[in-house]
């Protein structure tokens, strides 16, 4: 892009930091021996580096920390040292973003498939059922979504046994950690210059991180799309946000590079202060909204009340652009993801080419009407993941718990398993990883889960953006079945190519 440089010093420059002197490349130690001198300067000089780059969140333990910026911050939990990975499995993930990206579109657009695709969860699931209410009410006044953006995260766990790479989930709403993933890739490229020679690790064999400059580009991309140099870009956020930093990474970058001003609001808010013009037009106290871009708003409990629902209707029935709208939100649930895998049903909306890329990381999905599935999940539930239409980490139902709701599920002849999927479980080979969080470094045995961010922007006919943009590892104790950083399961890590 022409955006001029920022002085960032090196920490969201995505640039490669200056090798000093070329380290002999060794395969990736199988198991690392460092010294414990070493361990104690890199763990010291890891959480310097994130002190003074701003790889922090807010530390519970301060009161104010999730309103106010500033106040009681803690480095982000990271991973001491990047997660190897082959190159290939690496390439695949990046090549499949902009094709999943064209898939969510074209989905959207199928406002009947959405419908009739969760038309069972409706009726046992609240909150999906709210989310269908609006996005029927935008049917039936014929709402078109000319100028249509998506920043997606694609989540892969590369399978020990097969050694194949499936997608976990697809995300269409609050993709999180495009900024503290940039600085994780920074802060491990800073580490390996210092030490890489000690470690026998070259610094180039981790990725530069784009994602964060390349969501900016597209919020600035889609705002310059609505064509009014005076609307701002809108982040719908959590009352309590104590990971502000990462989303302040992006507004801080759409500013910076691209002179665009954002406005932080929460869905009560919103409710308050919000109005429809005649033209259609969002306004915020005066400022008409260009793009809102959530934050906030996947999960119930950020709907306490009529109020949030409303603000949620009154900004979709706005000429904004949404990101996401009600489509591309629906789109990312986990019974649409299980929908799409059926056969031939990607092949309705995908060439059979880019299908067949999909495909192949497309783990076992099924609902609970197939009884021969659920009969062997419940032999055999350490296979399987039981999952709810929900996100954020922390919701789904793993080993003997499978089992017993599966059977309650059973018992009950309710209509209740359409709120749930089943999934085939993965599991990465566990390798020893070094977890720093609150300043304490722990040794586990750990597994990886790679993140693909993928922005799409399009007006009409016209796509002006279509790419992979940058990654996030997130890796964990493998003894912990959930994942999620911000539910404390695990820590921001990046990529070591081997
Ligand atoms: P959410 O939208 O809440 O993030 P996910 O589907 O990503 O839901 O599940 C949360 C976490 O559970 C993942 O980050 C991963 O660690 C674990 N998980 C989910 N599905 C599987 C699976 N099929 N096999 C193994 N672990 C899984
Ligand atoms: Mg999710
Ligand atoms: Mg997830």
């Amino acid at each position: 892009s022409s955006s001029p440089p920022v002085s960032l010093g090196f920490s969201q420059s995505g640039e490669t930091e200056e090798v000093q002197e070329e380290v002999v490349l060794k395969p990736f130690p199988a198991s690392l021996s460092i010294s414990p001198a070493l361990l104690e300067n890199l763990v010291y000089d890891a959480l310097v580096w994130s002190s003074l780059n701003g790889l922090v969140v807010g530390d519970k333990s301060v009161k104010r920390s999730g309103t106010s910026p500033g106040v009681g911050m803690v480095h982000a939990p990271f991973a001491l040292l990047p997660m190897p990975i082959q190159e290939g499995f690496w390439k695949q993930a990046c090549e499949l973003a902009p094709i999943f990206n064209e898939l969510v579109d074209r989905v959207s657009l199928d406002g009947k498939f959405l419908q009739d695709s969760l038309s069972r969860t409706k009726k046992v699931d609240a909150f999906t059922s709210r989310l269908l209410d609006i996005h029927s009410k935008m049917l039936e006044i014929n709402k078109k979504e000319v100028i249509r953006l998506g920043l997606h995260r694609s989540d892969y766990m590369l399978d020990a046994e097969t050694a194949l790479l499936y997608q976990i989930e697809l995300n269409t709403i609050s993709s999180s950690f495009a900024g503290l993933g940039c600085l994780v890739s920074n802060l491990h490229r800073h580490l390996l210059n210092q030490h890489g020679k000690d470690l026998g690790l070259n610094p180039k064999r981790v990725p530069g991180n784009t994602a964060v400059r390349q969501f900016a580009e597209a919020l600035a991309k889609a705002w310059n799309e609505f064509d009014n140099k005076r609307a701002v870009v809108m982040f719908v956020v959590q009352p309590e946000e104590r990971n502000m930093y990462d989303q302040h990474w992006l507004s801080f970058l759409l500013k910076e590079i691209h002179g665009v001003n954002t406005i932080r609001k929460t869905l009560a808010e919103i409710a308050g202060e919000g109005q429809l013009l005649l033209d259609g037009s969002l306004a915020i106290g005066g400022q008409i909204v260009a793009v809102v871009y959530f934050r906030a708003g996947y999960s119930p409990n950020d709907y306490p009340s009529e109020s949030e629902w409303n603000a949620r209707l009154m900004m979709e029935r706005s000429t904004a652009i949404k990101c996401p709208s009600i489509s591309y939100h629906l789109v990312g649930t986990k019974k649409i993801q299980q929908e799409l895998a059926k056969p031939l049903v990607l092949e309705r909306f995908l060439e059979d080419e880019d299908a067949a890329k999909l495909r192949k990381c497309f783990a076992g999905l099924w609902s609970l009407d197939d009884s021969e599935v659920v009969k062997t999940a419940i032999e055999r539930p350490e296979l399987f993941v039981l999952k709810p239409q929900r996100e954020g980490g922390g919701n789904n139902i793993y080993g003997d718990d499978v089992k017993e709701m599966l059977l309650k599920l059973q018992n009950e002849k309710s209509q209740e398993q359409a709120a749930y999927i089943l999934m085939q479980r993965i599991f990465p080979t566990a390798s020893l990883s070094y977890l720093v969080r609150e300043g304490i470094c722990h040794q586990n045995n750990a597994i990886s889960e790679l993140g693909i961010y993928g922005a799409y922007l399009r007006n009409n006919d016209k796509v002006i953006m279509n790419d992979h943009c940058g990654y996030l590892m997130r890796t964990k104790d493998s003894s912990s079945n959930e994942g999620g950083v911000a539910t404390g399961f695990a820590v921001l890590d990046s990529v070591y190519l081997t």
